[in-house]
Formats: structure tokens, sequence, C-alpha cells
């Protein structure tokens, strides 16, 4: 018998119609003849609902406490899940992170699995039961109740998938599978059938977030291959694996944006060993995450320094650097409002010349300005004015011939 572990997200699990749907799919999983795994998220909005009730008693809640509420989310589904599958007749059971045996860090609302001893899991599947477990959460070793950051439940999803040593791992959500662009914003974007860990990681970092970044990670250091699919449909999903030899003849495998960009730059500062440093330190110690860090050729013993940034980080910057472009003798500290962020991403960009090019002759012919570059080696990304990324997106998307 082969063991398949299934996580259903938020929106697949949304209100009672659809936690049936789900019950029907786990029970035509297991009528097929598989052991069965299932992975729930909180009610769609509900986490975030949670979020604002504790904001609401408290302006500074304990994140011990938030751990304890959040929690709640997936626990309902995974009640009501259970309750669905028994109700047409099957054998059904919920367990908590903590009852699946998921042991974490200390670092609430963001803990990060230490241990995965599946004892109860393992004997309920040997008596032949559904095993619900509650995604998101788990627990420490002396028994404090803990989150693994937004979007957990993909994490919760490989790692048992990891323990249990699952034939196969499916994560089910509201769309087909990971697409060569957002369809809203290219609608000849197409459906992937396979890409590899690293590609799926970037396009992650890069804005097309189908899946906590984390769960990626975790799945490609203990080589879980899992399927995206939907839960609406019967249609196959994105398989997402280690990089195969044949994935490299494909220059570009999919094209990313990214809204809500800012561009910092600090002015004319004098160019010698430590600046950078004492300009990034200061970025670092007011806990503001940056992206993009582009340092110009220097003329007159100055230089610039710039960096993209997401815009809500904004507020923080004037009281991180204000002090720090005075003390550097910078001329100024300016900021770029409305930018964003086009990538193309691709394993076979190792191998092929002339990829950036070919991105960049697209763009302009569209008159698409560019402000900043970065590359990586399977990463070519631009900041452009945000108003041109949708057209910027479908120009490069056809450049590559991506809907083809
Ligand atoms: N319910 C949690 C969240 O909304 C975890 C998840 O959905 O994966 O972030
Ligand atoms: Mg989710």
């Amino acid at each position: 018998m082969s063991l398949i572990v299934q996580k259903y997200g938020g929106t697949s699990v949304g209100n009672p119609e659809r936690i049936k749907n789900v019950a029907r799919r786990v029970i035509e999983t297991q009528d097929q003849g598989h052991g069965v795994v299932v992975v729930v998220s909180a009610m769609s909005g509900v986490t975030d609902s949670l979020i604002k009730l504790a904001r609401e008693v408290s302006p500074t809640p304990e994140e011990r406490e938030m751990d304890v509420l959040l929690a709640t989310g997936e626990q309902t589904t995974i009640a009501l899940t259970a309750m669905a599958i028994n109700a047409m007749g099957k054998k059904a059971i919920s367990l908590t992170g903590a009852q699946a045996g998921i042991v974490t860090d200390g670092v609430h609302t963001r803990a990060k699995i230490s241990d995965l001893t599946p004892k109860q899991l393992k004997q309920y599947l040997a008596e032949g039961y559904i095993c619900i477990v509650a995604g998101f959460q788990g627990q420490t070793k002396d028994q404090r109740i803990t989150t693994l950051g937004r979007g957990g439940s993909d994490l919760t999803a490989i790692a048992i998938a990891a323990a249990v040593k699952a034939d196969l791992c499916q994560i089910f959500t509201d769309v087909d599978g990971v697409y060569t662009c957002d369809p809203r914003v290219v609608p000849t974007a197409k459906k992937l059938d396979e890409i590899s860990f690293d590609e799926m990681l970037e396009m992650a970092s890069s804005g097309s977030k189908v899946m906590q970044s984390r769960s990626v990670e975790f799945a490609k250091k203990f080589g879980v291959v899992f399927e995206v699919r939907s839960s609406f449909n019967h249609n196959p999903g994105t398989i997402v694996k280690e990089e195969t030899k044949s994935m490299e003849t494909v220059v570009v495998r999919g094209v990313s944006i990214e809204k809500n960009q800012a561009k910092v730059t600090v002015r004319a500062v004098p160019d010698h060993p430590g600046v950078a440093a004492r300009v990034f330190t200061a970025v670092a110690a007011a806990n503001i995450i940056i992206d993009m860090i582009v340092q110009n050729v220097s003329h007159d013993g100055t230089t610039d320094i710039s960096f993209t940034l997401n815009r809500d980080e904004l507020p923080k910057i004037e009281a991180a650097l204000g002090l720090v472009v005075k003390e550097i003798a910078a001329k100024a500290l300016e900021i770029q409002d409305g930018i964003g962020k086009l990538s193309i991403i691709g394993v076979g960009m190792r191998s092929h010349s002339g990829v950036a090019a070919k991105m960049f002759e697209a763009l302009s012919q569209a008159g698409i300005n560019i402000v900043m570059i970065s590359t990586s080696e399977i990463k070519t990304a631009v900041i452009i004015e945000e108003s041109k990324l949708a057209q910027g997106a479908n120009v490069v998307h056809e450049a590559f011939g991506l809907s083809k």
C-alpha cells in the first residue's frame, strides 16, 4: 500500500461545503487503496481575523499567546474535516501538530521544526484511519504551542511527507499549479508540468507566491518531490522536484512580477572602505528587509549607493538612515516610489547566452525603461516603473515563447 500526504489550503476548506468536498476527495484517494494523511490550513481568512482580534485587546500581544491563539484556526479545521469524513461512513481522526509529533524550537510565531517522530500517526494509519493533521503548528520540547510562520501548513505537509516517507505529497490549492506567469497578468500564461526546487524558490522570492518558501527549501533539503494542484478540479498539477538534465533545454521557465517596491539612494557618499558597511548595518539594525543593492562607479571620490525594498518598509528608512547619512557626509537620501520588479527565472540560463539581452531588447521595444538590474545564476531581474509591470511581463513572456 502506498502512502499519500495531501495538504489543503485555506480556500479549499473555506466553508462547510468545501470541507465536505475535501472529505470526498480524501475518501476517493483512500478508496484507490492508499493510506492517507491530510494536512489542513485554517479556513480562509481565519488566521487574519485572529490576528486582528489580538490587536483589539492588546497593542503588543505576547508571541507565546499569539501562538496559542493562531493554532486554534487549524484546530477547528482538523475537527471539522474528520467529522465530515466520519459522517460519510469512513474512519478519520484529527491530530494537532504536537500529537503528530512535530517538535519545534522556541521561536514563537516563526518556529523551526527540530524533530518529527510521528508515532501516533503511524499507529492510526496502521489501524486504517485517515489522519487529519493541523498544519502550521508544533510544540516545543517543554510543551509550548508554536506556529511555523505564515503559510506554514505547507511546511507541515512537506515535513510529514519526509517523516513518514510518503510515496506522494500533494499540495492542493485554489490554482491549477505553477504557471509561467500569473494568468491574471499574462492571459496566455501556461501551467508548467514540472519545475525544479530552485526555480520554485526563485519564483516565490520574486513575487509568485504559490507556496511558503521555507517549505520549498525543506523539500529540497530532504528530497521531497511534491505536486501543486487544484482542489476544485481533477487536472494534474505541477511537479516540483530536483533538477534534471532535460530541464536545462528550456531557457526561461517563468516570469514573476512584484509590485509595491521602492528604491532608496544614498547620494554622493565618500568612496572609501566601511561606508557601505555603515549604511547596511544601520538598515539591518532597524530590521529592514532589502532586496537589490547597486553601487555606482565612483567619479569624484564619491559614489551613489541604491537599494530596493518593499514599500511598506519605507517608514522605517528615515529613522534608520537619517543620522548615518550625516555622519558619513553623504549628500542626500532619496526615495523613489512607484516601482516594481520583473524577473525571469530558469535553470537553462546557466547554459544559454544572450538571455539578459533578449529580455532587455523586449523591454526596450515596448519603451520600458530599466532602473536597476540584478542577476543570479538562474534569474535576471529588473526594476521598472510599477505601472509598466503588466506590459513588461507580457512582452518578456512573449519574447521567450512561454505561451507555446
Ligand atoms: N493559517 C496559516 C496562515 O494563514 C497557515 C497556512 O495557511 O498555511 O498563514
Ligand atoms: Mg495558506
